[in-house]
């Protein structure tokens, strides 16, 4: 009888898992382009918001910004029951760290926790900028409006604030406004910095830099596509990690990787009219964003951002040339596709922020063998549901198969060559919410 009403509660759980869930499709239809628009004016409205800018301005420079974020932020938990804990996370910055350093400077941060009910140190993030430069990286006088670099990533973590603040999620999660980007990424590297004296256990970041230009220089225009930027392996791995990449395989699946094909797989499955475009990358060639500090310190990140970027609107004076109009100016945003990029957020941020914590200690083992065998520990979670098995060709950039196999800690995989595939596990809640995917980092035989 017992194993009767297992088989029938595996049955129904698989329907379970298998479904949309209407809460996400709210989300997406609750983010508001109206706001954004409001809100990268408003950013872009401080003249400039260099990190070495006016402080003590309320119209003007990058104090005004951090306040007006701030307040935004505020009055986002006051209409939440004091949902989010806000704070400024701040670093001193000494003249000459950097040639982009002319003086001493607090590099700060504004950050807004929605805590989780269940699991409060763990935290997935989102981020945008706060800081914005002309041609002349230290310049901090000259109007520096940075509309789309980064206004609209800050815009859309303040909007995914709002949207989010409404519903209670088990995971926390974190809104950052970070600043000291153009100088030299300091405000990533303080508050991952932060993370690790404070022993958060960071499930990811989700850094936004600039995400509303659909019209590239090149002169496409492509509403749709965005770039999800990973690197392969974190910086912080071992020499024996390392090595054994060589003999198990693993060179393009870290975990931001992994991060990657989450959020690639949450938008195909709710947002099918968007093309997200994952770059086997840590960056644009030779150029940097706010997710590296926290890969530096051994957390997933990934930067979210246009696929066509406009050279001519980005770090520029604004003035014209040649027939050619420089200047990083409101005028040029596409808020409609500011609005999707930050539906893309909010989503990933909620699945994952509903999700259980992902497997521990995952081992593989099937050497000369047809099948390959997996272990590792459960999860307590009254939430789990169980695991979910995964795998794909190792060309594959995608996880194109998988497996449900119950709420076990150990299982065997028969009929599938071990050496044909890559394999990864994830855990699923009896919500149907998902966690990211691990790679296996041990062999068992
Ligand atoms: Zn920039």
């Amino acid at each position: 009888m017992k194993t009767f009403f297992s088989v029938i509660l595996f049955l129904l759980s698989t329907v379970l898992v298998a479904q949309t869930d209407q809460k996400i499709y709210d989300i997406i239809n609750s983010v508001s382009t109206i706001r954004i628009k409001s809100d990268i004016k408003t950013l872009a409205g401080f003249g400039t918001r260099h990190t070495l800018s006016d402080t003590v301005s309320n119209t003007r420079g990058i104090g005004a910004a951090r306040r007006w974020i701030k307040s935004e932020f505020d009055s986002i938990s006051k209409d939440c029951n004091n949902c989010l804990e806000v704070f400024y996370q701040k670093n001193l910055i000494k003249k000459g760290t950097n040639q982009r350093i002319t003086k001493d400077v607090w590099v700060v941060n504004v950050v807004a926790i929605q805590r989780g009910t269940k699991y409060p140190n763990r935290f997935m993030m989102m981020s945008g900028d706060i800081d914005s430069r002309v041609t002349d990286p230290n310049n901090y006088t000259s109007d520096a409006p940075g509309a789309n670099d980064n206004a609209s990533g800050m815009a859309g973590t303040i909007e995914a604030a709002r949207v989010l603040s409404k519903y209670k999620f088990e995971n926390s999660i974190i809104y950052v406004g970070l600043s000291g980007e153009e100088q030299g990424l300091f405000g990533g590297q303080g508050l991952a910095k932060y993370a690790k004296e404070e022993k958060w256990d960071v499930i990811g970041i989700m850094n936004n830099d600039m995400i509303g230009n659909i019209k590239g220089v090149d002169g496409v225009i492509d509403n749709r596509t965005f770039r999800i930027f990973s690197e392969p392996v974190p910086p912080t791995e071992t020499d024996k990690q390392r090595k054994s990449r060589r003999f198990y395989g693993g060179e393009v699946d870290g975990i931001s990787r992994q991060l990657a094909r989450y959020i690639h797989k949450t938008v195909q499955t709710y947002m099918p009219e968007m093309n997200p475009m994952m770059v086997y990358r840590l960056d644009r060639f030779g150029r940097g964003g706010h997710h590296r500090p926290f890969n530096d310190a051994g957390f997933a990140g990934v930067r979210i951002m246009e696929a066509h970027e406009n050279y001519t609107q980005q770090h520029q004076d604004i003035r014209e040339e040649n027939g050619i109009k420089y200047g990083d100016l409101v005028a040029y945003v596409d808020f409609d596709y500011a609005t999707k990029l930050t539906a893309v957020n909010a989503i990933n941020l909620a699945s994952i922020a509903w999700a259980p914590p992902t497997p521990s200690n995952v081992k593989i083992g099937g050497i000369v063998e047809p099948s390959v065998k997996f272990k590792w520990k459960k999860s307590n979670d009254p939430n789990i549901l169980g695991y979910k098995i995964y795998w794909r060709d190792t060309t594959s950039p995608t996880w194109d198969y998988s497996r449900f196999v119950g709420n076990v800690d150990s299982f065997l995989l028969n009929g599938i060559v071990i050496d044909n595939f890559f394999f990864g596990i994830a855990s699923v809640g009896k919500n149907g919410y998902e966690s990211p995917i691990v790679f296996p980092s041990e062999v068992f035989r």
